[in-house]
């Protein structure tokens, strides 16, 4: 499952603007960091960014890769997901949608409901303040995690 090239160039586009927007200077170095992020289905961590990005910027460091990610995301223009088996994970996806968790191996994949974008703010948390965002995922096992363990009882 790749993103295409044509949604790739999409997004490229839109990121550029998006930092001449929010004054962040687009560099050669954080075009390919988002290159990579935005390539991917996986939510990757910074790791992973770091190994593709080096197949074209080969000396970037790993600190430089981390610092960028967090930037980007401090600026709204990435998504940090949360940590899956201890590390951050990081999405450039940045329409609404929500996500499935396999709570055995931490695939992230992305996922479209109306019926949970029309989800009211409850008047339970509405007392407390003015709701700015509600976040839903769904945990489960993976279509591979389960067929692993079909196969090994
Ligand atoms: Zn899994
Ligand atoms: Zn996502």
């Amino acid at each position: 499952m790749a993103v295409s090239s044509e949604m790739i160039e999409t997004r490229m586009s839109a990121f550029r603007e998006a930092c001449a927007c929010r004054g962040v200077k687009v560099t050669h170095q954080r075009l390919e960091i988002y290159r990579e992020l935005t390539s991917s289905e996986e939510h990757p961590d910074a790791d992973a960014i770091c190994q593709g990005v080096r197949n074209r910027v080969p000396t970037i460091s790993r600190d430089t890769v981390y610092r960028n990610l967090k930037m980007l995301a401090e600026h709204g223009l990435i998504s940090i997901v949360g940590m899956s088996h201890e590390r951050l994970r990081f999405d450039a996806n940045m329409e609404l949608h929500y996500h499935f968790v396999c709570v055995r191996c931490g695939l992230i994949r992305d996922f479209y409901s109306q019926n949970l974008d029309n989800i009211d703010f409850p008047a339970e948390a509405v007392a407390f303040g003015d709701p700015v965002s509600l976040h839903l995922e769904v945990k489960g096992v993976c279509r591979t995690c389960r067929s692993l363990a079909d196969s090994s009882s």
